[in-house]
């Protein structure tokens, strides 16, 4: 799995998803939750920038001097609310930060192709609301956030507002997948409304 993640982060960089040392990826197996540490170049990223935390977040073993990614919380608290959630992608795309100035809760997206990239959609026809959620600085905002709006989350992402996406999956393609075509949906937002 490392392997595979440390390919998609690189290929996530060339598409300038992760400026300036942004973003931070995970996956959970038999040994724990693996997050990428705090401040690495993603165009760098190699596999031993992993460190293994507990399920309350905290790096264990040989990690546990290491400093995890600022938001490893949000990591922690979504696979505790999608306990089937093995690999979790962050992007911080222009389009969803842009898009998120120009709408308040959530933003809808309807008759795309693009939208059956979401596990839970099998038509253009149907309609699409992922939850914005406000930005913070404060870890406990988004654990309170995600449980409070965990009914929201139906296609397995959420936009941070003016920050960026989350996406999960059970695997690492339909993380790809979930993450991919959000912020697709995302760019042609806003090229249809600007
Ligand atoms: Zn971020």
């Amino acid at each position: 799995m490392k392997s595979q993640l440390v390919q998609t982060i690189r290929h996530y960089n060339n598409k300038g998803w992760s400026p300036a040392t942004s973003t931070n990826y995970s996956f959970r197996d038999a040994q724990g939750i693996w997050v990428t540490r705090s401040g690495i170049d993603k165009s760098e990223i190699i596999e031993d920038d992993f460190i293994l935390v507990s399920d309350v977040c905290e790096p264990i073993g040989e990690y546990s001097n290491l400093i995890p990614s600022a938001e490893t919380e949000i990591h922690c608290m979504l696979y505790k609310i999608f306990p089937e959630a093995r690999v979790i992608l962050h992007s911080h795309n222009k389009f969803p930060v842009l898009c998120s100035t120009e709408n308040d809760l959530f933003i809808e997206f309807e008759g795309l192709e693009i939208q059956k990239g979401f596990r839970s959609i099998n038509s253009h026809n149907q309609n699409v609301k992922v939850p914005i959620l406000d930005n913070s600085q404060e870890m406990s905002f988004f654990i309170e956030q995600l449980s409070l709006r965990r009914n929201e989350l139906k296609f397995f992402c959420f936009i941070i507002r003016q920050h960026g996406t989350y996406a999960w999956g059970e695997t690492l393609l339909e993380a790809k997948r979930h993450l991919e075509t959000l912020d697709f949906l995302c760019e042609c937002w806003w090229e249809k409304n600007k």
